[in-house]
């Protein structure tokens, strides 16, 4: 097992194509790491980096102690999982787990009797190590549930098995890092879900630094330790799964993490008296005393804001009559089973007013007897309200000082 870090790293390919852009982050010894961001935000290239498949423009890698960025992939003491299995198609299933371990310990009959030779004792230790590679194949396959599979060529087997089998041949080598490039977007739904809670069993049972790349929030919410957000090769907010969800650092990272996504409503901020409130088409809110203090030290930041607001911390209300501050009208209800997303205009959206209604999804329980055309009265979270800069996109409200 190892820590790996990555000190000002950078990749810029052929054409001057900046993928990563001097990233520093630091896995700890057994620790679970997913790089998360839209497709083309560098996550791959980070992460076939520290395999030694590219080679780092500028910067250090380390796993353990040892500076890695001269070290041959083979001998970087890690196995990767790739989305598209790469089994080898002419071995058997057993053989595609056993192959690496084979060469580790031995090699082919000219390489074993030329060891016996110029090295007898190691030879010895080596044949010993071999003749547990049944027993270690075997072990494993039983605890990924592909036993009856092992005699199989991997044409005869489906997306999820041949995914099973990629991650056996990687557990068997027993890395000191393993390395997941989105394995699991091949997979159908139900797959997913059941080879995720498998990946986090595998995680607790063997305790080994995992690096896992994904542009799916909910994969990162549930196996990540610790999540990285990354943007145009570049670093956004590393944090636990709640930090981020709760504290984003961003507009971005806000509305990349949570399905529904984040409610964005674009205002401004006004100071009546000794309150200080947001207000846009139909809403105003009113901020808590300790949010206050913070508002009024940025309120010179930011002429305009956009208030952030996750579909959850939205309470309503059936009410008579609209045209209140702080109600609206449902447009849309989309039953999903296990909740009610509400579809919410709050203010004018009548044509005869210039101004935009304030759009909102909010989450309701599922029986909830509202209906599309009900007009609602809207109730905030405030604990739970976000307010970014809208030129920069910062989050107004994170005191991180
Ligand atoms: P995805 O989720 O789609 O795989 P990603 O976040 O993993 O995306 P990368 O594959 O790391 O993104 O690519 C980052 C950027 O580097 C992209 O703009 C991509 O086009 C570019 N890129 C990747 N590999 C190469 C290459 N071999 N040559 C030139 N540009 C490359």
């Amino acid at each position: 097992m190892a820590s790996v870090s990555l000190a000002s790293v950078s990749k810029v390919f052929a054409g001057d194509v900046k993928a990563v852009d001097n990233i520093s982050l630091r896995v700890d010894d057994g620790e679970f790491l997913v790089l998360l961001g839209p497709s083309g935000c560098g996550k791959s290239t980070t992460l076939r980096m520290i395999a030694g498949l590219e080679e780092a423009t500028d910067g250090e890698m380390r796993i353990g102690d040892r500076v890695v960025n001269d070290v041959a992939p083979k001998d970087r003491d890690i196995a990767m999982v790739f989305q598209n299995y790469a089994l080898y198609p002419h071995m058997s299933v057993y053989k595609n787990m056993a192959f690496g371990l084979e060469l580790r310990y031995g090699g082919n009959s000219l390489h074993r009797t030329w060891k016996r030779l110029t090295s007898p004792t190691e030879a010895a230790n080596l044949a010993a190590k071999r003749h547990g590679i049944r027993d270690t194949v075997r072990q494993t396959a039983q605890a990924l549930g592909i036993q009856h599979l092992l005699d199989r060529m991997p044409r005869q087997l489906s997306g999820g098995e041949r995914q099973r089998v990629a991650l056996g041949r990687a557990i068997v080598r027993q890395p000191a890092v393993f390395l997941f490039d989105e394995p699991l977007s091949n997979l159908d739904a139900k797959l997913r879900l059941e080879t995720r809670r498998e990946l986090n069993e595998l995680h607790q049972r063997l305790s080994t630094t995992m690096i896992y790349v994904t542009h799916d929030q909910t994969e990162a919410m549930t196996l990540g330790e610790r999540i990285v957000v990354m943007k145009d090769g570049e670093i956004q907010q590393i944090g636990s799964p709640m930090e981020i969800y709760d504290r984003p650092d961003s507009r971005f990272v806000a509305g990349f993490i949570g399905s529904p996504p984040m409610n964005f409503v674009t205002g401004g901020l006004v100071a009546v008296e000794d309150k200080l409130s947001f207000v846009a088409t139909g809403l105003q809110l009113e901020f808590g005393e300790k949010r206050k203090k913070r508002l009024r030290a940025v309120t010179v930041e930011a002429e305009s804001v956009e208030l952030g607001v996750r579909p959850e911390d939205i309470v309503v209300e059936k009410c008579e009559s609209d045209g209140d501050v702080n109600c609206g009208d449902v447009s849309m209800v989309e039953p999903l089973g296990d909740c009610k997303l509400l579809h919410i205009s709050a203010g004018s959206d009548d044509g005869r007013s210039p101004r935009e209604a304030s759009k909102l999804v909010c989450k309701v329980e599922p029986r909830a007897s509202i209906e599309k055309g009900d007009c609602v009265r809207l109730d905030f979270n405030s604990a739970n309200l976000h307010l970014f800069n809208a030129m920069s996109g910062q989050n107004l409200l994170l005191d991180r000082g």
